[in-house]
C-alpha cells in the first residue's frame, strides 16, 4: 500500500495536491477538515461540538478526530492506500495512527513536508476565505491562532517521521504542477 501524510501549515496547498495525487495513484482521500466540515453541515453532535473549536481556531480533541479516522480505514478495506491531510496534528495522533496501520499489517510510506513561510500563508488563507466561506479563513486573528497552534502542536510531528527516516519536504512555493512533479518523484519510490 502507498500510505502519504501531506503535510503543512494551514494554506500550504494539502488539499489542492491531495487532489492530484489521488487521480493519480487512486488513493482514497483522508482529509479530517473535510471530515469535520461533513458533520458540521449534517448538523451532528459531533459537527456542533467541533465547530465551537473549528471557529476559534483551535484543535478538536485527538480522540474525535482518531475516531473519525479509524472508521474511515475500516470502511475502506479494500484501498490501494490512502493520503492523510490534515492528520496527523499531533504527536498523540500520529502515534495513534501508526497502531491502527500496524492492526491492519500497513505502514506509512512517507510524509510529505510542503514548505511555505508564514507571510505567503497568511495571504493565501486571507484570499481563500473571500471565497471558501469558511469562517476560519476569514479572520486574521483566527488565521494567526491556527498558524500558532500549527507551531506548537503540529510542527513536532515532523519530528516523529523523522526519527522514523519517513520524512521528506519539498518546497510549496511554485506552481501547482511544478509542486506536484516534486511530489510525484518522491511517492514514485514506493
Ligand atoms: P487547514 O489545513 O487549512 O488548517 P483543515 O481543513 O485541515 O484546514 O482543518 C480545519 C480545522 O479543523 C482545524 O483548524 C482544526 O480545528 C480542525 N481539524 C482538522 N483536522 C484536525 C486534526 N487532525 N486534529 C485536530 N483538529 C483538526
Amino acid at each position: 500500500m502507498l500510505n502519504l501524510v501531506l503535510f503543512g501549515p494551514p494554506g500550504a496547498g494539502k488539499g489542492t495536491q491531495s487532489q492530484k495525487l489521488i487521480e493519480k495513484y487512486q488513493l482514497v482521500h483522508l482529509s479530517t477538515g473535510d471530515i469535520l466540515r461533513n458533520e458540521i453541515a449534517n448538523g451532528t453532535q459531533l459537527g456542533i461540538e467541533a465547530k465551537k473549536l473549528m471557529d476559534q481556531g483551535l484543535l478538536v480533541p485527538d480522540e474525535v478526530v482518531i475516531g473519525m479516522i479509524s472508521n474511515k480505514l475500516d470502511a475502506n478495506r479494500d484501498a490501494r492506500g490512502f493520503i492523510f491531510d490534515g492528520f496527523p496534528r499531533t504527536v498523540a495522533q500520529a502515534e495513534a495512527l501508526d497502531a491502527l496501520l500496524l492492526s491492519k499489517d500497513t505502514s506509512i510510506s512517507v510524509m510529505i513536508a510542503l514548505n511555505v513561510d508564514d507571510q505567503e500563508l497568511e495571504k493565501r488563507l486571507l484570499l481563500r476565505g473571500k471565497d471558501s466561506g469558511r469562517p476560519d479563513d476569514a479572520n486574521p486573528e483566527i488565521i494567526r491562532k491556527r498558524i500558532e497552534e500549527y507551531n506548537s502542536k503540529t510542527a513536532p510531528v515532523a519530528n516523529f517521521y523523522k526519527s522514523q527516516a519517513k520524512f521528506v519536504s519539498i518546497n510549496g512555493i511554485g506552481s501547482i504542477d511544478e509542486i506536484f512533479t516534486e511530489i510525484t518523484k518522491v511517492a514514485d519510490t514506493f
